[in-house]
């Protein structure tokens, strides 16, 4: 595990590829990111953001949505996959909003997660973007991204957020997840990492060991080279050489 000291510094150095790290979830206020989070599961965000205008506007509030019709709702989310069962967990959590809530989007973990289809990485997204409250969603890209960098050394979403809440002060948890995953879409993939280009290398277990398997859900290895070792490649993603932890591009 990292000291706090290198964690503020990876994530000082992952705020300067990703300064306007936030959901990428259309929303303008708490219910909407709920339905729109709810929406995302298996799918991407590009493709509910298509989704969620007139939804939004056909179904405004909870109230409006826990009384649609089964079949129109499904058929407005198809395009996000799962419709049936994302239809049901959308009805079930507005009308629960409205017997528990008054139709309000509560702010605490313990409510959120007592709502029919919300679960914590839900509700931490929830709490952390819309409501104001410190939330730490862990979803594939943060249990990576963490993982390879050596912020945790688990695949248990639990436990990997109290490693990194521990790591980082409350009012920095959103941003560490938004980071987290916006460098595991955009650099830090799940093949093929782009560590020449990663401001965070030199503090990055999965680059310092040459890209071991790091314990957990860091990374695999190849078949070739020594065990637990990822090849070099052109691009310099994989493991650091004399000629390669300069992160310079080889030719
Ligand atoms: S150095 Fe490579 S493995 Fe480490 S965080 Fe950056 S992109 Fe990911």
């Amino acid at each position: 595990m990292k000291s706090p000291a290198v964690a503020k510094r990876i994530l000082d150095a992952l705020e300067r590829h990703h300064p306007d790290a936030d959901t990428e979830l259309h929303h303008s206020n708490a219910f909407e990111l709920l339905v729109a989070t709810i929406l995302s599961a298996q799918s991407s965000d590009q493709r509910v953001n298509e989704v969620t205008p007139a939804l939004f506007a056909r179904y405004p509030d909870a109230r409006a949505l826990a009384a649609a019709p089964t079949d129109e709702l499904e058929a407005q989310i198809r395009s996000t996959g799962f419709f049936r069962q994302k239809s049901r967990a959308l009805i079930g959590m507005s009308a629960a909003l409205v017997d528990r809530h008054a139709g309000q989007v509560p702010a605490s973990m313990e409510a959120l997660t007592a709502l029919p289809g919300v679960g914590r990485k839900t509700a931490n997204v929830v709490l952390g973007h819309a409501l104001g409250v410190p939330g730490l969603p862990v979803d594939r890209h943060v249990l990576r991204v963490a993982n390879r960098l050596g912020l945790t050394h688990s695949a248990d979403p639990v436990k990997v957020e109290a490693d990194l809440g521990a790591l980082y002060p409350p009012k920095r948890w959103t941003r560490v997840s938004d980071n987290l995953i916006l460098h595991g879409r955009r650099i830090c993939r799940p093949t093929r990492p782009a560590c020449e280009i990663c401001n965070a290398r030199k503090d990055c277990d999965f680059f310092i060991s040459g890209g071991a398997v790091v314990k957990g859900v860091g990374g695999r290895a190849r078949k070739s080279g020594r065990p637990g070792q990822r090849r070099p490649t052109r691009q310099g993603a994989g493991p650091p050489t004399a000629a390669g932890r300069d992160g310079r591009k080889r030719r």
